[in-house]
């Protein structure tokens, strides 16, 4: 079949038994359960309960592309505003094969977590577009990327809802985004999507910000756990935008990169990995599989290699109840979203692995996504070090937040993030009334 017509197929959505292996890889299932279990360990009221449990808005788009053959294929495309009680929606969008509506819900659910985490004004939101970008020309991303953004033209905005890159979208697509809604308003209006280039309003510091914020969380947690960052060993899957910048920041740290992995395969040298030789080599080649200097190794080996800490900075679902058990990092920081099932949560408990959640160990992005938003609209932009020292203090004041919260409710740490930040919302939405 190719890239097109299944880019094209329709999809079936499923919302099966809960004890069956398909309900543990719903991931709006996973998102629910984690926030069931804070809920009620808050005492939220039943009505709130029912509020914060729906998205806000739904909105699904054709997208029509004419193709560089003069064909025209139309994609399916989503964006989801989960929750604006505490400001602007916030999220990313992504372009990939595997998107669909429960995926898009349960990551702007996420989005509206991780923004009431780590504390900054936005509510959250998802988009995506159901395509293979691999298989795609540029002036066919561009077409499509130009027409979703008209299709959800109506929500966006500075002050409604705000995109930014997630899988397979850079500050190349929010550019395009940019612009075309910048043309709709006839006039330039950089606050509307972050993530965006620097020479048009992009921030310093926002294309590394997801992995110095899983570095500066990773430093801590090992902290805690009375080991160095010098000299811990870690194994990192995913070598797009935050697994490559987590592995190569913590190697700069003095971090031993054991283990890497991408689509195309893995990488493993017990000694440890010269990062920046293999980000020449990606750079390139565009994937890990090849790199002479390294023994292979699979993806799912890599999630039980010998390591201390384990970064799963791909996709959701990595980290199940099939191979949960045999996960050997004593701490686990979540550089996707999602990577980790809830079934899974139980096995990683049971076995003391100290898990830093996606919710707090990835928001380094969407911190970064803030200032950005901050600079536009203030017309005032400030230097690297300035963000990264923001960055940094945000970042570390949420570990402990959530870790305090965890002691005291002797709770895991992802219910006690989940907790702070169904916490926030909820009293917004208590302050707020409601709207009748
Ligand atoms: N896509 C990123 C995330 O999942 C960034 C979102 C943003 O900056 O709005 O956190």
């Amino acid at each position: 079949m190719s890239d097109t017509a299944r880019a094209t197929e329709p999809r079936v959505l499923i919302r099966p038994d809960k004890d069956t292996f398909l309900a543990e890889e719903n991931p709006f299932e996973a998102m629910m359960e984690r926030f069931d279990h804070a809920a009620k360990l808050l005492n939220l009221d039943p009505g709130l309960y029912k509020v914060l449990r729906n998205p806000e808005k739904q909105i699904i788009v054709s997208v029509p592309v004419v193709r560089d053959s003069g064909e025209v294929e139309v994609y399916t495309g989503y964006r989801v505003l989960y929750n604006t009680s505490r400001g602007p929606a916030k999220g990313g969008i992504r372009f990939d094969l595997n998107v669909t509506l429960e995926e898009v819900k349960a990551l702007a659910a996420w989005m509206t977590w991780k923004c009431a985490l780590v504390n900054i004004p936005f509510g959250g939101s998802k988009g995506g577009v159901v395509c293979d970008p691999t298989a795609m020309s540029m002036g066919e991303l561009e077409r499509l990327t130009r027409r979703y953004t008209s299709g959800i033209i109506e929500t966006l905005g500075p002050d409604s809802d705000v995109p930014a890159p997630d899988v397979n979208t850079n500050e190349r697509v929010m550019a395009w985004i940019m612009d075309t809604y910048s043309m709709h308003k006839r006039h330039t209006v950089t606050a509307v999507v972050t993530g965006k280039p620097v020479e048009m309003g992009g921030s310093l510091g926002r294309r590394e910000a997801t992995g110095r914020g899983c570095t500066f969380v990773t430093r801590e947690a090992l902290a805690r756990l009375g080991m160095a960052l010098k000299g811990a060993r870690i194994a990192v899957q995913g070598f797009g935008n935050v697994g490559s910048i987590t592995a190569d920041l913590l190697a700069k740290e003095g971090a031993v990169i054991v283990a890497v992995a991408d689509k195309s395969g893995g990488l493993h040298n017990p000694q440890g990995l010269d990062v920046p030789d293999l980000l020449r080599w990606v750079r390139e080649r565009r994937q890990l599989a090849g790199y002479p200097k390294a023994d292979p190794i699979t993806g799912e080996e890599l999630l039980t290699t010998d390591c201390d800490v384990l970064v799963p900075a791909a996709t959701e679902n990595v980290i199940t109840r099939k191979n949960a058990p045999n996960i050997r990092a004593k701490i686990i920081c979540e550089g996707a979203n999602g990577p980790t099932t809830a079934a899974a949560d139980k096995v990683l408990e049971e076995k003391g692995i100290f898990v830093i959640p996606d919710i707090l160990a990835n928001a380094g992005g969407v911190t970064v996504s803030y200032f950005e938003w901050v600079q536009d609209r203030g017309g005032y932009f400030w230097d690297e070090e300035t963000v990264n020292r923001r960055l940094e203090s945000i970042m570390v004041k949420s570990f402990h937040d959530v870790v305090a919260l965890a002691d005291k409710h002797k709770v895991n740490t992802r219910i006690a993030a989940y907790m702070l930040a169904v916490g926030r919302v909820a009293a917004m939405h208590r302050l707020r009334g409601m709207y009748a």
